[in-house]
């Protein structure tokens, strides 16, 4: 018997389609939102939620994976208008006090913070529930359990729902029918042990299908998972590579970015495409992420 529908909506970030998505899932007593996108797109995904004849204050209850602006960024707004967010207890204070987040973020976008991102509004505690791995959350006639999934960012959960999952960024990128994988690797949390162990424990649950917020989803679960897997370790030790052969910053971006585009290419995509990827997930980012990475593991040594 299938009790629940799920809607893909999307945020059309930036003007582009299949960049970011929320889910909206319909139960038998009411709605759920997995992920709230950045605040940014609020407009849009209130315009999705009535063309599926949802008002804002139908949604009551709002699930991320993640508190990365395009997964949470709308969070606090949700939140201020009466749904309650549940959140990996790690993000839970950085939703309350979004400062922090503010503050780095601002580091790194400049004054392009509020045209990609839009406003990050504090969530009152009261509206916050923390969760912690296998914490199920029971709400509109639904079941979702929280699976601590780190390696993304240490402080990831996966969302399932039946056989069914909500990845956030764990399981990669795959916009649309697009044939091709992207892994975000941002600064500063990227890990390719936990990221691997995560994949292990997703293609242990037996999914019969997972939703990735980049975008849409995806049916051929294990395939993808291993494929994701692969890639993951791949784009870490061509960029392990490329530091012990000395190569500085800025040439390394350009040579992912030249390794990449040669993947897009080999599996077909047009330029259009490729923008698309580099809109959801900028690799001068993954760069970063992995070099932060290695650094830290070169100084342990
Ligand atoms: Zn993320």
């Amino acid at each position: 018997m299938m009790t629940h529908a799920i809607h893909t909506l999307d945020l059309h970030f930036q003007g582009e389609t299949e960049t970011i998505a929320t889910y909206l899932v319909q139960g038998t007593e009411g709605w759920v939102l997995v992920e709230t996108g950045p605040g940014s797109t609020l407009l849009t995904l209130q315009a999705q939620l009535r063309q599926h004849g949802v008002q804002p204050a139908d949604v009551q209850h709002v699930i991320v994976t993640h508190i990365h602006f395009d997964h949470a960024g709308a969070a606090g707004w949700w939140a201020q208008n009466g749904a309650t967010i549940y959140v990996h207890y790690f993000g839970a204070a950085h939703l309350i006090n979004p400062e922090k987040l503010i503050a780095s973020a601002t580091r790194i976008y400049g004054d392009q913070m509020e045209r990609l991102w839009g406003q990050l509004l504090p969530a009152p505690a009261e509206k916050v529930v923390s969760l912690h791995d296998g914490d199920v959350i029971a709400v509109a006639g639904l079941t979702f359990t929280a699976v601590e999934t780190p390696g993304h960012a240490r402080h990831h959960h996966v969302i399932k729902l039946g056989n069914v999952a909500f990845t956030g960024d764990v399981a990669g990128m795959k916009l649309g029918s697009r044939p091709l994988l992207d892994i975000p690797a941002p600064p500063p949390e990227f890990d390719l042990e936990a990221w691997q162990a995560s994949l292990d424990k997703l293609l242990g649950m037996g999914l019969e299908r997972i939703y990735p917020t980049h975008f849409g989803a995806v049916e051929n679960v294990s395939e993808h998972l291993q494929a994701v897997k692969m890639l993951v370790y791949e784009s870490a030790h061509f960029v392990q590579q490329k530091m012990a052969e000395g190569v500085a910053r800025d040439d390394l971006i350009a040579q992912y970015t030249v390794w990449n585009h040669g993947r897009a290419q080999a599996a077909g995509l047009s330029a259009e495409s490729i923008r698309k990827y580099e809109i959801a997930n900028p690799l001068y980012m993954s760069v970063d992420g992995m070099m932060r990475y290695w650094r830290k593991r070169n100084s342990e040594q």
